[in-house]
């Protein structure tokens, strides 16, 4: 049989799998059906028992465990160890990672270890065979694709961009091979003085919708147009950095390259150009409707439906509509 797909994944202290490896077992059970290739997982944490049958219900055919408790805080050291350990017990050369805070530390370090190589932000895996394997992923903040063709002699660790597959549907029947590893940790090198608690409640990067306001609105209070119509449509609001710099929203609802990556399945932009920097943090929104003045503004290629008018008239008749 081939070597397989392997989905590798840190389990915090929730002790569940999240939303980015859920994606990564999409992903691969998407490439298992065109290559017969089985689809296996490594989890990595102080305890992986429900996650175990998580990823078993999600189509894992065997499961890597590593468990110890300086496993539950993301460590670098200690990660990229344990993920060596699996990647090299379970033969595959196609190592799959789901979106993480910690991706962009985790996946070069574990692709040097393993003596692999990487690419980050994949959407898709166009061919794998016995020369080469042919990658796509997308550069310039999401504004270009590129294609890249790795040595197949050589493991690769793809970074899967956010939204790449949906997570497949679970099959409670399903069944896993069970392979518990062993692995000696080291003490951690870095030192948490202080650690950062995440707000409580929903996640702007896991909302199924998100609108969102730009300079366009012309002032802060026009911002609570974007609230109100976020909070009717049940999803979370967003803003652009050219008005989170002017403090018309706060830093957390930033979307772009320095702000939240989202994948939402629809995202409203209002009174914003489409900047490519904006666009690295949404275009992967399966549909993007912009309202915008200017016909000819940049959202407008992204867009899936556009709306060329004002968006302080258009905001709150779509308000009025859905009240
Ligand atoms: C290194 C770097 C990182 C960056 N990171 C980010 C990032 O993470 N996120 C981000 O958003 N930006 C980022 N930017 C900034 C980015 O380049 C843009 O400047 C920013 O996205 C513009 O915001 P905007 O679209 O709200 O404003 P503008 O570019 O000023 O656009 C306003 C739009 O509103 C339209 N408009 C005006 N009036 C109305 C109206 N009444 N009704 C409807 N439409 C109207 C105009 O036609 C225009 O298209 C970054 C820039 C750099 C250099």
């Amino acid at each position: 049989m081939s070597d397989p797909i392997l989905v590798l994944a840190h389990i915090d202290e929730t002790s569940q799998i999240n939303i980015g490896a859920r994606e990564a077992l999409g992903f691969a059970q998407n490439l298992s059906e065109n290559t017969g290739r089985p689809v296996e997982c490594g989890l990595i944490g102080a305890d992986n028992s429900s996650a175990t049958a998580e990823v078993t219900e999600l189509g894992a055919t065997k499961v890597y465990t590593i468990e110890d408790s300086l496993l539950a805080r993301f460590s670098g050291d200690n990660m990229v160890s344990a993920a060596a350990h699996i990647v090299s017990s379970s033969g595959a050369r196609i190592v799959l990672i789901g979106r993480h805070p910690s991706t962009l530390e985790f996946i070069p370090r574990l692709s040097r270890r393993i003596d692999g190589t990487c690419v980050m932000n994949v959407t898709r895996i166009e061919t794998i065979n016995e020369q080469y394997t042919e990658i796509e992923a997308a550069v310039y903040g999401g504004a270009a694709r590129a294609l890249y063709q790795i040595d197949s002699t050589s493991p690769v660790v793809v970074g899967l961009r956010p939204a790449a597959a949906e997570a497949p549907t679970p099959h409670p029947e399903n069944s896993s091979d069970i392979v518990e590893l062993n692995l000696e940790l080291l003490a951690d090198r870095v030192r948490v003085i202080t650690e950062a608690t995440a707000d409580e409640g929903p996640r702007l990067e896991n909302a199924e919708i998100v609108v969102s306001g730009g300079r366009g609105l012309q002032n802060a209070e026009n911002f609570a147009l974007v609230r109100e119509l976020a909070n009717l449509l049940k999803g979370m609001p967003g803003a652009s950095r050219a008005i989170v710099d002017e403090y018309w929203a706060p830093p957390t609802e930033q979307i772009g390259l320095t702000g939240t990556t989202v994948a939402p399945a629809l995202y409203v932009a209002a009174g914003i150009s489409g900047a490519s920097q904006h666009m690295a943090g949404c275009s992967n929104a399966r549909l993007i409707v912009a309202i915008n003045s200017d016909p000819d503004a940049p959202i407008f290629k992204y867009a899936d439906v556009g709306i060329i008018d004002d968006c302080l008239a258009v905001l709150p008749e779509l308000i009025e509509l859905l009240r």
